[in-house]
Protein backbone atom coordinates (compact mmCIF):
# COMPACT_ATOMS: atom_id res chain seq x y z
CA UNK A 1 0.00 0.00 0.00
CA UNK A 2 0.89 3.29 -0.81
CA UNK A 3 0.37 5.96 2.12
CA UNK A 4 -0.39 9.17 0.63
CA UNK A 5 0.28 12.44 2.62
CA UNK A 6 -2.68 14.56 0.99
CA UNK A 7 -2.84 18.86 1.60
CA UNK A 8 -5.47 21.41 0.76
CA UNK A 9 -5.11 24.99 -0.17
CA UNK A 10 -6.95 27.73 1.41
CA UNK A 11 -8.92 28.12 -2.18
CA UNK A 12 -9.66 24.19 -2.08
CA UNK A 13 -11.24 24.52 1.16
CA UNK A 14 -12.77 27.44 0.71
CA UNK A 15 -16.35 27.13 -0.46
CA UNK A 16 -18.74 24.64 0.79
CA UNK A 17 -18.76 23.00 -2.43
CA UNK A 18 -15.55 22.35 -2.05
CA UNK A 19 -15.33 20.65 1.35
CA UNK A 20 -17.41 17.80 -0.35
CA UNK A 21 -14.88 17.62 -3.11
CA UNK A 22 -12.38 17.19 -0.37
CA UNK A 23 -14.21 14.99 1.93
CA UNK A 24 -14.81 12.80 -1.72
CA UNK A 25 -11.13 12.79 -2.63
CA UNK A 26 -10.13 11.65 0.84
CA UNK A 27 -12.60 8.98 0.72
CA UNK A 28 -12.09 7.52 -2.84
CA UNK A 29 -8.00 7.28 -3.43
CA UNK A 30 -6.92 5.46 -6.25
CA UNK A 31 -6.44 1.47 -5.55
CA UNK A 32 -3.22 0.57 -3.01
CA UNK A 33 -3.29 4.76 -1.54
CA UNK A 34 -4.37 5.41 1.62
CA UNK A 35 -4.96 9.11 2.37
CA UNK A 36 -5.40 8.72 6.20
CA UNK A 37 -3.14 11.76 6.94
CA UNK A 38 -4.63 15.39 5.69
CA UNK A 39 -3.35 18.51 6.43
CA UNK A 40 -5.40 21.71 6.08
CA UNK A 41 -5.08 25.59 5.43
CA UNK A 42 -7.61 28.18 6.89
CA UNK A 43 -10.33 29.22 4.23
CA UNK A 44 -8.90 30.93 1.19
CA UNK A 45 -10.05 33.19 -1.16
CA UNK A 46 -13.98 32.38 -2.86
CA UNK A 47 -13.29 35.27 -5.31
CA UNK A 48 -10.74 37.42 -6.62
CA UNK A 49 -11.15 40.22 -4.42
CA UNK A 50 -12.18 37.70 -1.04
CA UNK A 51 -9.92 38.19 2.06
CA UNK A 52 -8.30 35.07 2.82
CA UNK A 53 -9.50 33.65 6.86
CA UNK A 54 -5.51 34.41 7.86
CA UNK A 55 -5.82 37.58 6.93
CA UNK A 56 -9.26 38.83 8.36
CA UNK A 57 -7.37 36.96 11.51
CA UNK A 58 -4.26 38.96 11.42
CA UNK A 59 -6.73 42.40 11.44
CA UNK A 60 -8.83 40.93 14.16
CA UNK A 61 -5.45 40.89 16.12
CA UNK A 62 -4.39 44.63 14.80
CA UNK A 63 -7.53 45.76 15.84
CA UNK A 64 -7.24 44.17 19.49
CA UNK A 65 -4.09 45.34 20.00
CA UNK A 66 -5.09 49.06 18.79
CA UNK A 67 -8.59 48.49 21.75
CA UNK A 68 -10.41 49.26 18.85
CA UNK A 69 -13.52 47.11 20.10
CA UNK A 70 -15.87 48.22 16.83
CA UNK A 71 -13.75 47.19 14.15
CA UNK A 72 -12.39 43.99 16.09
CA UNK A 73 -16.01 43.13 16.23
CA UNK A 74 -16.79 43.49 12.68
CA UNK A 75 -13.78 41.24 11.91
CA UNK A 76 -14.53 38.58 14.06
CA UNK A 77 -18.43 38.58 12.56
CA UNK A 78 -17.13 38.54 9.57
CA UNK A 79 -14.77 35.35 10.21
CA UNK A 80 -18.05 33.77 12.40
CA UNK A 81 -19.83 34.04 9.23
CA UNK A 82 -17.21 32.53 6.89
CA UNK A 83 -17.43 29.22 8.91
CA UNK A 84 -20.91 29.27 9.21
CA UNK A 85 -20.82 29.16 5.53
CA UNK A 86 -18.95 26.33 6.19
CA UNK A 87 -21.14 24.81 8.70
CA UNK A 88 -19.47 25.40 11.85
CA UNK A 89 -20.74 27.45 14.14
CA UNK A 90 -17.62 28.73 15.77
CA UNK A 91 -17.14 28.60 19.78
CA UNK A 92 -15.83 32.78 18.84
CA UNK A 93 -14.71 33.59 22.63
CA UNK A 94 -12.66 36.48 23.50
CA UNK A 95 -9.50 35.26 23.29
CA UNK A 96 -7.63 36.70 20.66
CA UNK A 97 -8.66 40.14 21.95
CA UNK A 98 -7.45 38.61 25.99
CA UNK A 99 -4.12 37.70 24.48
CA UNK A 100 -3.79 40.92 22.45
CA UNK A 101 -4.01 42.97 25.70
CA UNK A 102 -1.20 41.15 27.57
CA UNK A 103 1.56 43.00 26.56
CA UNK A 104 3.88 40.55 27.69
CA UNK A 105 3.17 37.73 25.19
CA UNK A 106 2.81 40.29 22.06
CA UNK A 107 4.07 37.28 19.50
CA UNK A 108 2.42 34.49 21.31
CA UNK A 109 -0.75 36.34 20.67
CA UNK A 110 -0.54 37.40 16.97
CA UNK A 111 0.59 33.57 16.11
CA UNK A 112 -2.69 32.30 18.21
CA UNK A 113 -4.60 34.59 16.10
CA UNK A 114 -3.07 33.31 13.13
CA UNK A 115 -3.37 29.49 13.65
CA UNK A 116 -7.15 29.14 14.52
CA UNK A 117 -8.27 29.35 10.48
CA UNK A 118 -6.39 26.17 10.46
CA UNK A 119 -7.72 24.95 14.00
CA UNK A 120 -11.13 25.48 12.95
CA UNK A 121 -10.83 24.61 9.09
CA UNK A 122 -9.55 21.04 10.73
CA UNK A 123 -12.83 21.09 12.31
CA UNK A 124 -14.92 21.74 9.16
CA UNK A 125 -13.27 19.07 7.03
CA UNK A 126 -13.37 16.46 9.78
CA UNK A 127 -17.62 17.05 9.78
CA UNK A 128 -17.77 16.35 6.47
CA UNK A 129 -15.70 12.93 7.23
CA UNK A 130 -16.72 9.75 9.48
CA UNK A 131 -13.96 8.16 11.77
CA UNK A 132 -11.63 10.95 10.79
CA UNK A 133 -9.90 12.84 14.09
CA UNK A 134 -8.38 15.88 14.41
CA UNK A 135 -5.08 16.07 16.07
CA UNK A 136 -3.76 19.28 17.13
CA UNK A 137 0.01 19.95 16.18
CA UNK A 138 0.61 22.41 19.14
CA UNK A 139 -0.25 19.80 21.46
CA UNK A 140 2.75 17.30 20.83
CA UNK A 141 4.22 17.27 17.23
CA UNK A 142 5.50 20.50 15.61
CA UNK A 143 7.80 21.65 18.34
CA UNK A 144 9.53 25.00 17.83
CA UNK A 145 12.95 25.96 19.81
CA UNK A 146 12.16 28.31 22.77
CA UNK A 147 15.25 30.29 21.62
CA UNK A 148 15.28 30.56 18.15
CA UNK A 149 11.98 30.30 17.66
CA UNK A 150 12.76 28.56 15.12
CA UNK A 151 11.23 25.28 13.97
CA UNK A 152 12.84 22.25 16.04
CA UNK A 153 13.70 19.64 13.42
CA UNK A 154 14.86 16.83 15.44
CA UNK A 155 12.21 16.74 18.14
CA UNK A 156 9.59 17.34 15.81
CA UNK A 157 10.33 14.25 13.56
CA UNK A 158 10.39 12.35 16.60
CA UNK A 159 6.98 13.74 18.10
CA UNK A 160 4.92 13.50 14.72
CA UNK A 161 6.74 9.65 14.13
CA UNK A 162 5.48 8.74 17.94
CA UNK A 163 2.17 10.68 17.34
CA UNK A 164 1.52 8.84 13.92
CA UNK A 165 3.80 5.68 13.42
CA UNK A 166 1.13 3.22 14.18
CA UNK A 167 -0.65 1.62 11.32
CA UNK A 168 -4.44 3.07 10.97
CA UNK A 169 -7.49 1.56 10.45
CA UNK A 170 -8.86 1.13 7.05
CA UNK A 171 -11.70 4.03 6.87
CA UNK A 172 -9.99 5.99 9.57
CA UNK A 173 -7.36 8.88 9.80
CA UNK A 174 -6.22 11.83 11.09
CA UNK A 175 -6.63 15.49 10.28
CA UNK A 176 -4.08 17.93 11.14
CA UNK A 177 -4.52 21.64 10.93
CA UNK A 178 -1.18 23.23 8.99
CA UNK A 179 0.81 25.73 9.60
CA UNK A 180 1.63 26.08 13.47
CA UNK A 181 2.71 24.15 16.30
CA UNK A 182 4.22 25.50 19.62
CA UNK A 183 6.89 26.35 21.42
CA UNK A 184 8.41 23.83 23.41
CA UNK A 185 5.60 21.45 22.90
CA UNK A 186 3.72 24.02 25.04
CA UNK A 187 -0.05 24.15 23.39
CA UNK A 188 -0.36 27.35 25.38
CA UNK A 189 2.54 29.07 23.56
CA UNK A 190 1.38 28.56 19.73
CA UNK A 191 4.38 29.13 17.15
CA UNK A 192 3.37 29.37 13.49
CA UNK A 193 5.21 29.13 10.20
CA UNK A 194 5.73 31.70 7.26
CA UNK A 195 2.83 32.54 5.37
CA UNK A 196 1.88 29.35 3.56
CA UNK A 197 3.63 26.97 5.96
CA UNK A 198 0.69 24.30 5.77
CA UNK A 199 3.43 22.93 2.70
CA UNK A 200 5.86 22.66 5.88
CA UNK A 201 3.36 20.47 8.02
CA UNK A 202 2.02 18.22 5.26
CA UNK A 203 6.14 17.84 4.08
CA UNK A 204 7.06 17.39 7.60
CA UNK A 205 4.56 14.58 8.34
CA UNK A 206 5.18 12.45 4.95
CA UNK A 207 8.99 12.90 6.03
CA UNK A 208 8.50 11.65 9.39
CA UNK A 209 6.26 8.29 8.39
CA UNK A 210 8.69 7.89 5.96
CA UNK A 211 11.74 7.89 8.59
CA UNK A 212 9.52 5.74 10.92
CA UNK A 213 8.98 3.01 8.28
CA UNK A 214 11.79 3.75 5.52
CA UNK A 215 10.79 0.31 3.61
CA UNK A 216 7.08 1.60 2.90
CA UNK A 217 6.30 4.02 0.28
CA UNK A 218 5.37 7.63 1.14
CA UNK A 219 3.97 10.21 -0.95
CA UNK A 220 2.72 13.48 -1.12
CA UNK A 221 -0.67 14.87 -3.04
CA UNK A 222 -1.12 18.75 -2.55
CA UNK A 223 -4.08 19.74 -3.87
CA UNK A 224 -4.92 23.20 -4.96
CA UNK A 225 -7.27 25.10 -7.18
CA UNK A 226 -4.60 25.47 -9.96
CA UNK A 227 -3.53 23.03 -12.59
CA UNK A 228 -0.20 22.71 -11.56
CA UNK A 229 2.80 24.79 -11.70
CA UNK A 230 3.27 27.22 -14.11
CA UNK A 231 6.44 28.01 -16.44
CA UNK A 232 5.56 31.53 -15.55
CA UNK A 233 3.37 33.86 -13.78
CA UNK A 234 -0.67 32.80 -15.99
CA UNK A 235 -1.54 36.30 -15.14
CA UNK A 236 1.51 38.08 -16.97
CA UNK A 237 2.00 36.12 -20.32
CA UNK A 238 0.61 32.98 -21.63
CA UNK A 239 2.18 30.06 -19.65
CA UNK A 240 2.09 26.68 -19.52
CA UNK A 241 1.93 23.82 -16.91
CA UNK A 242 4.87 21.99 -16.08
CA UNK A 243 4.12 18.05 -16.24
CA UNK A 244 7.27 17.28 -14.20
CA UNK A 245 9.99 18.97 -12.14
CA UNK A 246 13.24 18.60 -10.19
CA UNK A 247 13.11 19.67 -6.10
CA UNK A 248 16.27 22.33 -6.84
CA UNK A 249 14.15 24.09 -9.48
CA UNK A 250 10.70 24.06 -7.60
CA UNK A 251 12.65 24.95 -4.48
CA UNK A 252 14.11 27.97 -7.02
CA UNK A 253 10.95 29.02 -8.40
CA UNK A 254 9.57 29.22 -5.02
CA UNK A 255 12.33 31.56 -3.60
CA UNK A 256 11.85 33.59 -7.06
CA UNK A 257 8.34 34.60 -6.39
CA UNK A 258 6.47 31.31 -8.15
CA UNK A 259 3.06 30.88 -6.08
CA UNK A 260 4.28 27.04 -5.44
CA UNK A 261 4.87 25.89 -2.36
CA UNK A 262 6.37 27.27 0.26
CA UNK A 263 10.32 27.11 -0.16
CA UNK A 264 10.73 25.11 3.27
CA UNK A 265 8.43 22.07 2.59
CA UNK A 266 10.79 21.01 0.05
CA UNK A 267 13.85 19.88 1.68
CA UNK A 268 12.46 16.96 3.77
CA UNK A 269 10.99 15.62 0.57
CA UNK A 270 14.10 16.00 -1.00
CA UNK A 271 16.43 14.21 1.68
CA UNK A 272 14.18 11.27 1.59
CA UNK A 273 13.26 11.45 -2.42
CA UNK A 274 9.49 11.42 -1.53
CA UNK A 275 7.73 12.33 -4.22
CA UNK A 276 5.22 15.30 -4.59
CA UNK A 277 2.08 15.72 -6.79
CA UNK A 278 0.34 18.78 -7.37
CA UNK A 279 -3.06 17.51 -7.83
CA UNK A 280 -6.47 19.12 -9.66
CA UNK A 281 -9.70 17.86 -9.85
CA UNK A 282 -11.53 18.24 -12.60
CA UNK A 283 -15.44 17.95 -13.47
CA UNK A 284 -16.17 15.38 -15.16
CA UNK A 285 -19.64 15.49 -15.65
CA UNK A 286 -22.87 14.88 -13.89
CA UNK A 287 -24.30 11.59 -12.63
CA UNK A 288 -27.74 10.40 -12.77
CA UNK A 289 -28.89 12.59 -9.34
CA UNK A 290 -27.52 15.19 -11.28
CA UNK A 291 -24.58 15.61 -8.62
CA UNK A 292 -21.30 16.63 -10.23
CA UNK A 293 -18.75 14.19 -10.93
CA UNK A 294 -14.97 15.43 -10.56
CA UNK A 295 -12.14 13.41 -11.57
CA UNK A 296 -8.11 14.16 -9.81
CA UNK A 297 -5.67 14.99 -12.14
CA UNK A 298 -1.84 14.96 -11.92
CA UNK A 299 -0.88 18.49 -12.74
CA UNK A 300 2.57 18.55 -12.12
CA UNK A 301 5.12 16.08 -10.20
CA UNK A 302 8.15 16.99 -8.11
CA UNK A 303 10.34 14.62 -8.15
CA UNK A 304 14.48 13.53 -8.26
CA UNK A 305 14.29 12.44 -11.59
CA UNK A 306 14.67 15.20 -14.80
CA UNK A 307 12.31 17.94 -15.44
CA UNK A 308 9.73 18.57 -18.28
CA UNK A 309 11.58 17.94 -21.44
CA UNK A 310 8.30 18.77 -23.62
CA UNK A 311 9.90 22.44 -24.92
CA UNK A 312 12.89 22.16 -26.26
CA UNK A 313 14.61 25.29 -24.06
CA UNK A 314 16.86 24.90 -21.46
CA UNK A 315 14.69 27.01 -19.68
CA UNK A 316 12.45 25.11 -17.36
CA UNK A 317 10.59 28.61 -15.66
CA UNK A 318 10.65 32.12 -15.72
CA UNK A 319 9.86 33.73 -12.62
CA UNK A 320 9.39 37.49 -10.93
CA UNK A 321 9.56 39.22 -7.49
CA UNK A 322 10.18 43.00 -7.04
CA UNK A 323 13.19 44.17 -9.02
CA UNK A 324 14.20 40.63 -10.39
CA UNK A 325 13.91 38.15 -13.14
CA UNK A 326 14.89 34.38 -12.43
CA UNK A 327 15.49 31.97 -15.09
CA UNK A 328 15.21 28.69 -14.12
CA UNK A 329 16.91 25.97 -16.19
CA UNK A 330 15.61 22.45 -16.46
CA UNK A 331 18.96 20.57 -15.42
CA UNK A 332 22.06 21.72 -14.12
CA UNK A 333 23.91 24.18 -16.33
CA UNK A 334 27.60 24.23 -16.40
CA UNK A 335 29.59 27.83 -16.27
CA UNK A 336 30.09 27.72 -20.40
CA UNK A 337 25.84 26.94 -21.18
CA UNK A 338 25.26 29.68 -18.13
CA UNK A 339 27.19 32.67 -20.32
CA UNK A 340 25.66 32.16 -23.35
CA UNK A 341 22.28 31.92 -22.15
CA UNK A 342 23.43 35.25 -20.39
CA UNK A 343 24.98 37.01 -23.74
CA UNK A 344 21.72 35.39 -25.68
CA UNK A 345 19.05 37.36 -23.59
CA UNK A 346 21.25 40.43 -22.99
CA UNK A 347 21.54 40.56 -26.62
CA UNK A 348 17.60 40.12 -27.38
CA UNK A 349 16.72 42.66 -24.18
CA UNK A 350 19.16 44.98 -26.12
CA UNK A 351 17.17 44.96 -29.23
CA UNK A 352 14.15 45.53 -27.35
CA UNK A 353 15.54 48.63 -25.84
CA UNK A 354 15.07 47.06 -22.13
CA UNK A 355 17.71 47.77 -19.99
CA UNK A 356 18.39 45.06 -18.03
CA UNK A 357 20.63 46.76 -15.18
CA UNK A 358 22.74 43.45 -14.17
CA UNK A 359 22.54 39.65 -15.24
CA UNK A 360 23.99 36.77 -12.69
CA UNK A 361 24.34 33.61 -12.33
CA UNK A 362 23.04 33.06 -8.61
CA UNK A 363 23.14 28.62 -8.48
CA UNK A 364 24.10 26.05 -11.02
CA UNK A 365 20.16 25.72 -12.11
CA UNK A 366 19.29 29.45 -12.40
CA UNK A 367 19.93 33.27 -13.26
CA UNK A 368 18.37 36.49 -11.83
CA UNK A 369 18.21 39.72 -14.02
CA UNK A 370 17.62 42.91 -12.42
CA UNK A 371 15.13 44.91 -14.10
CA UNK A 372 13.47 48.51 -13.30
CA UNK A 373 10.65 47.04 -11.31
CA UNK A 374 7.80 49.13 -12.87
CA UNK A 375 8.65 47.15 -16.26
CA UNK A 376 9.19 43.89 -14.41
CA UNK A 377 6.15 42.17 -15.75
CA UNK A 378 6.82 43.36 -19.08
CA UNK A 379 10.14 42.31 -19.60
CA UNK A 380 9.20 38.97 -18.37
CA UNK A 381 6.20 38.89 -20.76
CA UNK A 382 8.30 39.75 -23.25
CA UNK A 383 11.36 36.87 -22.04
CA UNK A 384 8.78 34.40 -21.62
CA UNK A 385 7.71 34.75 -25.41
CA UNK A 386 11.53 35.04 -26.68
CA UNK A 387 12.41 31.47 -24.92
CA UNK A 388 9.30 30.12 -25.36
CA UNK A 389 8.96 31.02 -29.19
N1 LIG B 1 -3.34 30.09 6.24
C1 LIG B 1 -1.94 30.43 6.16
C2 LIG B 1 -1.73 31.49 5.10
O1 LIG B 1 -2.68 32.04 4.56
C3 LIG B 1 -1.06 29.24 5.95
C4 LIG B 1 -1.33 28.42 4.72
O2 LIG B 1 -2.33 28.59 4.04
O3 LIG B 1 -0.52 27.53 4.42
O4 LIG B 1 -0.61 31.83 4.83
Amino acid sequence: MIQSVIKFGGSSLAKPSNIIHAASIINNPPPNVLRQHVVVSAPGKRFPNDIKCTDLLISAHTAASNQDKALYDTIIHKIVSRFQELSLSLPFNTEIWDRAQNSNQKHSALSYALSRGEFFNAAVVAAALENYEIIDPADSFIIFDPHTQELDMTSTMQAIGMTFGQEITNGSGYIIPGFYGSISGNPLNIQTFSRGGSDITASLVAAALHDVSPSSTIVHENFTDVDGIYNADPNICRASIISKLGYQQCKRMALAGANVLHSDAIRPLEERAIPLWIRNVQPLGKNVEGKEIYTEVTATEVCSGNSDTSSSSIVLAVCGQEDCITIVCKNKVNEDMKLNLINELQEFLEQNDVNALVMKCTDDVSIEIKVDENKRNDVLSLLHGYIYR
